[in-house]
């Protein structure tokens, strides 16, 4: 698919588990367990799907799943699996190389979204993934994950985002607005202090990348909300403005975690909303 001038490839970065409970905050699992069973651990299944941009000039991707580089304690802990979906694949299949990307835009830095980012250099050191590409962060979303809270220190990985400003290769942004052409940022603040979620608008057609605001289409419905999440109030009111203008507006909203469906449209029912039709981006 086309949006503006932009070309869209969509696909799966790699597989990982996360917590059920964790993944829905007050919603029983009575009400989650038939569209998401658990493991023996409580753990769901979740993607790490991306989204890359391409216009010719400018080859840009929104987020990086994990890291290939992670820790073998980490990967066990969150399942971490790069067997059929991997970033290495994900660039084959889209036909950009890593070299060819000239901007990644991290919606924040939580280590499944901005994992990625980074790759072992040969020696055990980690590097920016793209060596030719400017990533965009948030500066507040910078800021805290250099100091984050207690209760989300395990969210961060510092070691894998260090590389990129020590490359020299970090913008920071300062709030929403455009970025390129096409391609507008909405920042909200209930999952985390300044995530970024990129709007990307253009011949009619408008992609919502929904990140940790709506990573799975359940969360659609209002009230499911993470409990990884800093303030759930903060995300039901956001939930409520950017989902009411989606399916008012006819937007389609990308799935980073979905392992299932990618993208939807959605349409109002009574108390929420709910998905409309299913999306094919790569077509
Ligand atoms: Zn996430």
């Amino acid at each position: 698919m086309k949006i503006g001038s932009y070309g869209i490839f969509a696909e799966k970065a790699g597989h990982f588990r996360l917590d059920g409970g964790a993944m829905f905050g007050v919603v029983p699992k009575v009400f989650w367990e038939t569209m998401h069973p658990a493991d023996d651990k409580n753990r769901i299944l979740l993607s790490t799907s991306l989204v890359l941009l391409a216009d010719g000039k400018k080859n840009i991707l929104i987020d990086t799943g994990n890291c290939d580089a992670a820790s073998d304690k980490m990967k066990s802990i969150y399942s971490m699996d790069s067997s059929e979906y991997s970033m290495q694949n994900f660039l084959s299949r889209s036909g950009i190389s890593r070299e060819d990307i000239t901007d990644v835009i991290l919606t924040h830095l939580h280590f499944d979204h901005a994992g990625g980012a980074v790759s072992d250099d040969g020696t055990g050191a980690l590097m920016p993934a793209f060596p030719n590409a400017v990533y965009h962060v948030q500066k507040k979303q910078f800021a805290w994950a250099m100091d984050p809270s207690g209760r989300d220190r395990a969210s961060y990985m510092t070691e894998q985002i260090l590389p990129i400003r020590e490359a020299g290769r970090l913008s920071l942004v300062d709030g929403p607005g455009e970025l390129f052409p096409g391609i507008e940022l909405i920042v909200v603040n209930g999952h985390t202090p300044g995530m970024q979620l990129p709007l990307i608008s253009g011949g009619g057609e408008t992609l919502l990348y929904g990140g940790d605001l709506i990573p799975l289409r359940s969360h659609i419905a209002p009230p499911w909300i993470m409990a990884y999440d800093l303030k759930p109030l903060k995300t039901l009111e956001e939930k409520e403005r950017i989902l009411g203008q989606a399916a008012d507006e006819n937007w389609m909203i990308f799935f980073e975690h979905d392992p299932a469906v990618s993208c939807c449209r959605i349409e109002r029912q009574k108390n929420g909303f709910r998905m409309k039709e299913e999306v094919a981006l790569n077509r």
